[in-house]
C-alpha cells in the first residue's frame, strides 16, 4: 500500500531526548527557538506557537477585537476548523464560494459577501496554494477587514513572492500529517509586535507576570516537547517541499491528458508547497470520483477525499444563528469531484509510475 501521508520525526530523537533530561518539559526555551526559526522560516517578525492550529484561529480572532454578531467571510470548502474556530470565537460565518483552479475563495464572491457587520476575512490556503491574495488585499483595505489566514496547509508557500501568513495573522497547523508537525501544535504568525504581545498573554491565561492578569486568557501553551519535535523538520523545509514539489510535477506529467481528470494547476505568481495533490473527476470520466477512489484503494493506492461535503452542510449547524448557509456551486461541485493522491516526500520514482498506472488504468482501461 502506498500511503497518503507518512509521518517521519525520527531525526527529533536527540533534541526530544534533550528536553526530557532537562525537566523543562513544558513552554520553555525549546519554544522560543521553535518559535524564533519558524519566523525566519515563515518570512515574518513574529511567531506564536500554541498548542493546535484550531487554537491558532481562535486566538487570532479573539485579539480581532469582534463583537457578538460581526462576520468573518471564509471558505465553504476547507476543514471544519475554519468554521469551528469561528464559532468558538463567538462570531459569524458568512461564506464566499471558492474557484476551481486554487480551490480558494472567488474575490468576487468575498466582495459580493462583504456586509455591514463584516469585520474579518478568513481566506484558506488550502492544498498549499494561497488565495488570490493580489486581489483579495483590496476588497480587505476597501471595507477595513482584517485579515486572519487559515494557512494550516501552507507553511512556506508564497503569492508574489510574499509569504502565506504575513498579510495579517497567520495560522499554521502542526498537526502529525502536515507539512511539518509537532504531533500537535500550531503557530501565529504576524508582523505586528502589539499584536503578538497581546497573542502571548492571551495564550498563558492572560498573565504577563505570575498572578497579574491582564485579559480573561487561555491555556493555548505548545510544550517543549512538541517544539522539539518540529526543529529538525524547520531546518529542512525546504528539502521536503522540494521533494513534494518534485512528486506534483512527475504526478501531472503522469496524469496529462485522461478524458475526465484535471489535474492541480500552480496558478501564475504562486508557489505550491503541495500539502495535497488534488485531481478533479469531473463528469465525462469513465468512473465517478468515489468509484475512483475505492479502485485505487483495492490497488493499493491510498487516497483521500478533502473534503467530502461544504463545511456548513451537516445537521450539527443547521440551526446555529453563527452559521450563515448560502448557495456556493462551484464548492459543492468541487466537494464531490476532488481527489487526493500521495504526494508526501518519501513517495519513491516507483511509487509515482504506480500511482500513474492506477490511475491511468482505472479511467483509460
Ligand atoms: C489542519 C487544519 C486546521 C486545524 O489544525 P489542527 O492543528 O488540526 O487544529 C485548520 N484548517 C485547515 C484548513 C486545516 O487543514
Amino acid at each position: 500500500m502506498i500511503p497518503i501521508t507518512v509521518v517521519d520525526v525520527r531525526d527529533a530523537e536527540p533534541l526530544v531526548t534533550e528536553v526530557l533530561r532537562s525537566g523543562v518539559i513544558a513552554q520553555g526555551p525549546m519554544v522560543k527557538r521553535f518559535e524564533d526559526e519558524f519566523a525566519k522560516v515563515a518570512g515574518v517578525e513574529h511567531a506564536v506557537a500554541v498548542n493546535n492550529g484550531t487554537t491558532a484561529l481562535v486566538a487570532s480572532l479573539q485579539v480581532s477585537d469582534l463583537q457578538p454578531g460581526d462576520e468573518v467571510i471564509t471558505s465553504p470548502f476547507t476543514f471544519v476548523a475554519t468554521l469551528n474556530a469561528i464559532l468558538e470565537a463567538g462570531a459569524t460565518a458568512r461564506f464566499a464560494d471558492i474557484r476551481e483552479d486554487d480551490f480558494c475563495v472567488d474575490p468576487q464572491a468575498v466582495a459580493a459577501a462583504v456586509g455591514p457587520r463584516t469585520k474579518v476575512l478568513m481566506p484558506v490556503h488550502l492544498y498549499g496554494q494561497t488565495a488570490d491574495m493580489g486581489a483579495l488585499i483590496p476588497i480587505a483595505e476597501q471595507h477595513g477587514l482584517k485579515i486572519v489566514e487559515d494557512a494550516a496547509q501552507a507553511v512556506g508557500a508564497t503569492y508574489e513572492g510574499r509569504p502565506a501568513g504575513s498579510y495579517g495573522l497567520g495560522c499554521f497547523s502542526l498537526y502529525a500529517t502536515k507539512n511539518i508537525t509537532t504531533a500537535e501544535g500550531g503557530v501565529i504568525t504576524t508582523n505586528d509586535a502589539t499584536i503578538a504581545d497581546r497573542l502571548r498573554v492571551l495564550r498563558n491565561q492572560g498573565m504577563r507576570q505570575r498572578y497579574q492578569y491582564e485579559v480573561a486568557g487561555h491555556n493555548y501553551r505548545l510544550t517543549d516537547l512538541h517544539a522539539a519535535v518540529g526543529i529538525p523538520q524547520l531546518e529542512k523545509l525546504t528539502e521536503l517541499t522540494e521533494a513534494r514539489s518534485r512528486n506534483a510535477e512527475a504526478l501531472s506529467k503522469g496524469l496529462a491528458d485522461i478524458t475526465g481528470l484535471r489535474v492541480p494547476a500552480v496558478l501564475p505568481g504562486r508557489s505550491h508547497v503541495w500539502h495535497q495533490y488534488t485531481v478533479l473527476v469531473g463528469d465525462d470520466a469513465k468512473v465517478t470520483r468515489d468509484e475512483l477512489s475505492a479502485k485505487l484503494t483495492e490497488k493499493g493506492v491510498g487516497n483521500g477525499i478533502y473534503y467530502p461535503k461544504v463545511v456548513f452542510d451537516y445537521d450539527c449547524y443547521r440551526d446555529n444563528p453563527g452559521v450563515i448557509a448560502s448557495d456556493v456551486p462551484v464548492a459543492s461541485r468541487v466537494a464531490s469531484q476532488a481527489l487526493s493522491l500521495p504526494v508526501h516526500p518519501k513517495l519513491t520514482e516507483s511509487d509515482v509510475d504506480t500511482i500513474v498506472g492506477a490511475v491511468r488504468e482505472v479511467l483509460e482501461g
